[in-house]
């Protein structure tokens, strides 16, 4: 029986902390740290995103404002309003809620961001950073399964961790932060054209799966005693939920559970975290102001 890691306890607890250091800032003179949050569009997913992290900025006294844009706005005009942000010293951190339309360049929009205010550590110099280890804002989806590894106690240094998937959100930067010194795990990327995917999964002493792929992670991918991180988000078929689907991630849980030794559920798991590392990183934008 592995110990499940709880994502909503653990996010609890750093939302807490962020709220206290806000708090202390607030009593020792400063404003509160300012988050501009920019959506483009009308996609529900987005929105609902971005609800979900305007509310959880307030919860912690972090101030934010959505500026919500129609679809048709252009490429010029977007970036215009991110160079604004830019030079206004009330704004401590700017994010902008992806995907954006297809005739609007996200690279370029993500490159126009001041790297000082790229609370998403999407920007080239924050990724840069990261890469040579530097401090600075932190990847929200990676440094919140970093968060939960070392806030349950798991041992990483040494540590084969194994990560399925190798894309700029999850599986490279991942490993990046896997490598950092103080971190010193030995990290195996694994993509699509990876040979023999189940036999390197099977040396890892932790196995994340960043795949997009329901119950891709079977039970004999998986060495007796490892530590499991479940980043998958997928929807299945559901007749027995009024919404008709629900949510899976990309390890089969059931099967993998009984031989692991940390597992984390989807949801309540790597979900919760990515927020509360963007609190974070928001409350050390307002710090270097
Ligand atoms: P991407 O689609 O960008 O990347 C998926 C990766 O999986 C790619 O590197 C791809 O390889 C690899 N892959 C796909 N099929 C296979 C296969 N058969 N064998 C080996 N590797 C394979 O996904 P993301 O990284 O953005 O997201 C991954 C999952 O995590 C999704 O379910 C997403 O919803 C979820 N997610 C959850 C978050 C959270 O907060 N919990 C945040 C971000 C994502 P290749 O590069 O060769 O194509």
């Amino acid at each position: 029986m592995a110990h499940i890691i709880d994502g909503k306890a653990i996010s609890a607890q750093i939302r807490e902390e962020v709220k206290t250091a806000v708090a202390a800032r607030v009593t020792n003179g400063h404003r509160a740290p300012y988050l501009a949050v920019v959506l483009v569009g009308d996609d529900p997913a987005s929105a609902s995103y971005v609800r979900g992290k305007a509310k959880a900025s307030a919860e912690v006294g972090i101030e934010s404002d959505t500026l919500t844009y129609d679809a048709s706005i252009s490429e010029q005009e977007l970036l215009d309003i991110i160079r604004r942000l830019n030079d206004d010293d009330n704004v401590d951190g700017i994010l902008v809620q992806l995907p954006l339309p297809d005739h609007i360049d996200d690279r370029k929009v993500i490159d126009t961001i001041d790297p000082a205010k790229d609370v998403d550590c999407f920007h080239p110099a924050s990724v840069g950073n990261l890469v040579i280890g530097l401090d600075g804002f932190k990847p929200a989806t990676p440094a919140g399964i970093v968060e939960l590894i070392q806030r349950s106690g798991i041992e990483t240094s040494g540590a084969h961790c194994v990560i399925i998937g190798r894309s700029n959100i999850v599986g490279k930067p991942l490993a990046n932060l896997m490598l950092k010194r103080g971190i010193d795990a030995t990290v195996t990327v694994c993509h699509s054209r990876t040979k023999d995917l189940p036999a390197l999964a099977r040396q890892a002493d932790i196995l994340v799966a960043a795949i997009g792929r329901a119950n891709f992670v079977t039970a004999d991918l998986v060495k007796p005693g490892a530590v499991v991180i479940d980043v998958g988000i997928n929807r299945v078929e559901d007749a027995t939920r009024e919404r008709g689907y629900r949510l899976v991630g990309d390890v089969d849980f059931d099967a993998v559970e009984p031989i692991a030794s940390h597992i984390t559920p989807v949801p309540g798991g790597v979900g919760p975290m990515t927020i509360a590392v963007l609190l974070q990183n928001t409350l050390m934008a307002a710090r270097s102001t």
